[in-house]
């Protein structure tokens, strides 16, 4: 039997983020991934956008983290050249009775210590971007977008370099607490038994199954998982946005905004559908919607420029018709597993969050061990 001293699960983002800090501080690191490359599920099936952190409640870890790692991350794409830009972001009201609620935003963001969101009057919001249709916006300057292939690709560079390993097509079986280290039994490819000090459960979307491998783990401890799908339309021809335009949110989504890629192309999403299980196939009835809701600040938009792109899942660990949750990062507290941090609920923003994700990880484990 191997022994190790951390074993991660999941080389999407925040797994490839945790096995990057743990082995920068001179742990011993193995991620742990089903699939035959990193980032394949929800890592690289989202908006790419760096948020600035205006939406979420007042210190709740998703306003938290994210206002951290909107830093951690820009310096980190700096450092290592990761292809990224501050585009900044456009909050936009379409008519008169919106104007309020977007107006909210400025002191909802405020609330989490981001104070430079400012409101743009028609006449400026033309000027910035011509051809949306607005009464007005609010502007978010910090907001911006990454190449998140780049970003997991030095994240596992650094984990490497540092020492760390990661094999694929390798799964998890089961997980068994054995005195004060876990013995995880592994299939496929790299089929094993190890033994380690510390197991991080960062499998996004597949979080609650691995949970349910943990031998002694409290049932009641691990959320029922939920399943949002997203799609995505790419603008065929050519891009008029600058920036990124978001008409209001709508319940549990942020609605069809347009983002742009760091090759300049315009993509629109995300709608969104509660579905049962993991499932990436793209549902081409939706144009319609997608139209319909671009329409309302890109009137000059073209039904025939919106070409099927991709869907993402949020994986969500709040139903449809309850608030929507915090991430749940459990660790001894929560579970009286020394060593041992579950990751549940990690949708947006943890891109942008994940290597405050990681930090706050690495202290609990630090303070664990
Ligand atoms: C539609 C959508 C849009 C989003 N937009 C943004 C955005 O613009 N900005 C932002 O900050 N955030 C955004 N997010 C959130 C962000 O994409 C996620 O929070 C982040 O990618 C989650 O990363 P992860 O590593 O937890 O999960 P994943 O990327 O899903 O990685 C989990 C990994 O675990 C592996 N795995 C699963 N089970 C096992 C097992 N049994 N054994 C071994 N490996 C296993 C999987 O194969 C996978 O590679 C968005 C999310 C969605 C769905």
């Amino acid at each position: 039997m191997d022994q190790i001293e951390c074993v991660i699960i999941g080389a999407g983002v925040v797994g490839l983020s945790i096995a990057r800090a743990l082995a920068l501080e001179g742990r011993d690191v193995l991620i742990i991934e089903k699939e035959d490359a990193f980032g394949l599920h929800t890592s690289s099936r989202n908006s790419e956008v760096i948020h600035a952190g205006i939406y979420y409640p007042k210190d709740s870890l998703k306003a938290q983290l994210c206002v951290e790692g909107k830093q951690l991350l820009y310096e980190y794409c700096n450092l290592r050249s990761i292809p990224h830009k501050r585009t900044g972001k456009l909050i936009v009201a379409t008519e008169d009775f919106e104007i309020e609620t977007v107006k909210q935003y400025i002191d909802k963001a405020s609330d989490n210590g981001v104070d430079d969101l400012i409101w743009l009057s028609q006449s400026e919001v033309a000027e910035l971007e011509p051809e949306v249709s607005s009464v007005g916006a609010v502007f978010s300057p910090s907001t911006g977008i990454i190449d998140s292939h780049s970003y997991m690709l030095s994240l596992l560079g650094d984990t490497e370099n540092a020492g760390g390993l990661v094999v694929y097509q390798t799964s998890i079986a089961s997980i068994k607490p054995q005195g004060d280290k876990f013995i995880v039994k592994t299939t496929g490819l790299n089929a094993h038994e190890i033994k380690a000090s510390v197991v991080i459960n960062a499998a996004g979307l597949y979080a609650c199954d691995v949970a349910r491998t943990i031998a002694e783990l409290d049932e009641t401890s691990i959320p029922q998982p939920y399943y949002a799908k997203a799609h995505y339309y790419s603008l065929s021809g050519r891009n008029p946005f600058t920036h990124l335009v978001y008409p209001v949110a709508r319940k549990a989504s942020l609605g069809v905004h347009v983002t742009v890629d760091m090759g300049g192309a315009a993509r629109f999403g995300p709608d969104l559908d509660w579905i049962e299980g993991i499932d990436y196939s793209f549902d081409e009835s939706r144009k319609q919607l997608f139209y319909d809701a671009i329409r309302r600040y890109w009137p000059s938009v073209r039904r025939n420029q919106l070409q099927p792109g991709y869907t993402g899942i949020r994986p969500k660990i709040s139903g449809p018709n309850e608030p929507a949750a915090d991430f749940l990062i459990q660790s001894y507290e929560d579970h009286q597993m020394k060593g041992l941090i579950n990751l549940f609920g990690i949708e947006s923003p943890g891109l942008t969050a994940s290597l405050a994700i990681a930090e706050l990880v690495g202290r609990q484990i630090e303070s664990e061990s």
